[in-house]
């Protein structure tokens, strides 16, 4: 390395940086207004605005990145939440126990300017019970004189409140070394207990895609192994199903079977089990309703697993409803609408006959394969070699940027980190993604790659 310019260490730390495995997640609750949303603006350090000032506006995302003393994990947020038609409490309740769920470690936040409700006390209840690590968050402290308000919520019973202004910025670091304490290095339930058990499947897509009557019939026809896996009782949504010989763990099982009927925030609340059931699984099995238009909602839904960095599998149902001019149409939106994941094995199915439902599980194995290859590295440099030669970087400026040498960083999914002599366009990533794709396989699998550019 170091005689193409590159310090070793610079590229022992890129492929460090490059290779981390799943980030652990940090949930952040409370009630509506006590500043959830501004305080994950604080901690993402406002690269993207979540503060909505319309109430009503649906936000989609709610999984965002950060990064605090050198350690990066990612951050849920459930500010977008709004009260809807079960009242306050228990809509709290919902949200905050999706959010948990998923989660690592997690940020109360409560209202120092008003004290602890009674609907705050009920968020304790659930913390109990989950018995994940708790920071609580004291906030709209936004100055000395407000402090007091803060050591109220020492009744909380949930230890030491921490006074923090989210506008302001006051007292978040001290909150982010609290909650870098209280975080594992590596999310502990998604793989740390994974590791040699049942492969962790989200079954997901928009409502009225079948994603019940998926899991109704692949559950009647196979079989229910247990409901619980002895140990993890604090994962009481989840379920282990037999299918195609192997035990599964679906995950978020009662987020699919649960019928609440919601009004207002029901798109939020979708958008939320979806998120916690991606960071949850190891594959997204992404159910679309072949009959209808593939609609933006899908294609969120699809980013968001993909952005998660998890194997996917494209399952379009309702296959039984389709006529020559449906299938027409829906092959063309496909090539334009989700050209994302042209890389996910594709199954057509119908949980309505069970129409291939045979062929879901060849999917799920290819997707993972994919997932968990490594390239070696002098394979991979043999192939990014003649690549080089063969397809040179446009110049540029008089230049010609070249890739030097790369290695692959990690695995579930593939990260690899190029060097390159000067900056690769766009276009040319682009290219080497897909002869990489080409070579290697990479089927359902997201891959990753960034590249360091000689100083
Ligand atoms: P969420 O519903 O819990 O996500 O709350 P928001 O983040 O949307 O904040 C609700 C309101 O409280 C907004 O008007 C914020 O500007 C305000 N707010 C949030 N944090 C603070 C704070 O630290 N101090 C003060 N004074 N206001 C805050
Ligand atoms: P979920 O909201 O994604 O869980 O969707 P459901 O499983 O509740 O299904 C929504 C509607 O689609 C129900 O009326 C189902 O009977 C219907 N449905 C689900 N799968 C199929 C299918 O393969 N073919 C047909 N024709 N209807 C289906």
């Amino acid at each position: 390395a170091a005689e193409e310019g590159f310090d070793i260490e610079d590229v022992e730390g890129a492929i460090e940086a490059a290779g981390h495995g799943p980030l652990p997640v940090l949930a952040v609750v409370g009630r509506p207004n006590v500043g959830k949303s501004t305080l994950v603006n604080r901690i993402i350090g406002r690269r993207e605005a979540v503060v909505e000032d319309k109430p009503g506006v649906t936000r989609d995302r709610v999984t965002y990145e950060a990064e605090w003393a050198g350690r990066r994990f990612k951050v849920v947020d459930t500010g977008g939440w709004e009260q809807d038609v079960l009242g306050i409490d228990a809509s709290v309740a919902a949200q905050a126990e999706y959010a948990i769920e998923a989660a690592d470690a997690v940020v109360f936040v409560v209202d120092a300017t008003v004290g602890a409700t009674d609907t705050d006390e009920a968020v304790v209840r659930l913390l109990r019970k989950a018995g994940k690590p708790v920071v609580l968050c004291a906030n709209k402290v936004d100055g000395p004189s407000a402090e007091a308000d803060a050591a109220m919520l020492w009744s909380l019973g949930l230890g030491e409140p921490h006074p923090v202004s989210a506008l302001h910025g006051r007292g978040t670091g001290d909150m982010l070394d609290a909650v870098l304490e209280a975080l594992p290095e590596a999310p502990a339930q998604t793989f740390g207990t994974a590791v040699g058990g049942p492969r962790r499947i989200a079954l997901i897509g928009r409502p009225n895609v079948g994603k019940s009557s998926l899991l109704n019939k692949v559950a009647n026809e196979e079989r229910v192994v247990v409901n619980e896996l002895a140990g993890t009782t604090r994962d009481p949504v989840d379920e282990l199903i037999e299918l195609g010989g192997i035990t599964w763990k679906f995950v978020d099982t009662a987020g699919i079977r649960k019928r609440v009927h919601l009004q207002q925030g029901a798109d939020y609340y979708a958008s939320l089990r979806t998120a916690a059931a991606v960071e949850k699984a190891e594959v997204a099995v992404i159910l679309i309703d072949a009959s209808e238009s593939i609609s933006v909602q899908d294609q969120r839904i699809v980013t968001m697993a993909v952005e998660a960095g998890r194997a996917v599998v494209l399952a379009y149902n309702k296959w039984d409803t389709l006529d020559e001019e449906r299938r027409y149409y829906l092959e063309r939106e496909i090539e334009t609408e989700l050209a994302q994941v042209a890389w996910a094995p594709r199954v057509n199915v119908s949980a309505r006959t069970g129409r291939h439902m045979e062929k879901l599980v060849p999917a799920i194995e290819t997707a993972i394969e994919g997932w968990e290859t490594r390239v070696p590295t002098g394979r991979l440099n043999a192939f990014l070699g003649e690549l080089v030669a063969a397809h040179p970087h446009p110049v540029r400026g008089g230049k010609q940027p070249r890739i030097l040498f790369g290695t692959q960083a990690g695995t579930k999914p593939p990260r690899f980190v190029l060097f390159a002599s000067g900056f690769i366009e766009h276009g040319y990533r682009r290219f080497v993604e897909r002869r990489l794709r080409e070579e290697f396989g990479f089927e359902g699998t997201p891959i990753h790659i960034s590249v360091r550019v000689r100083e």
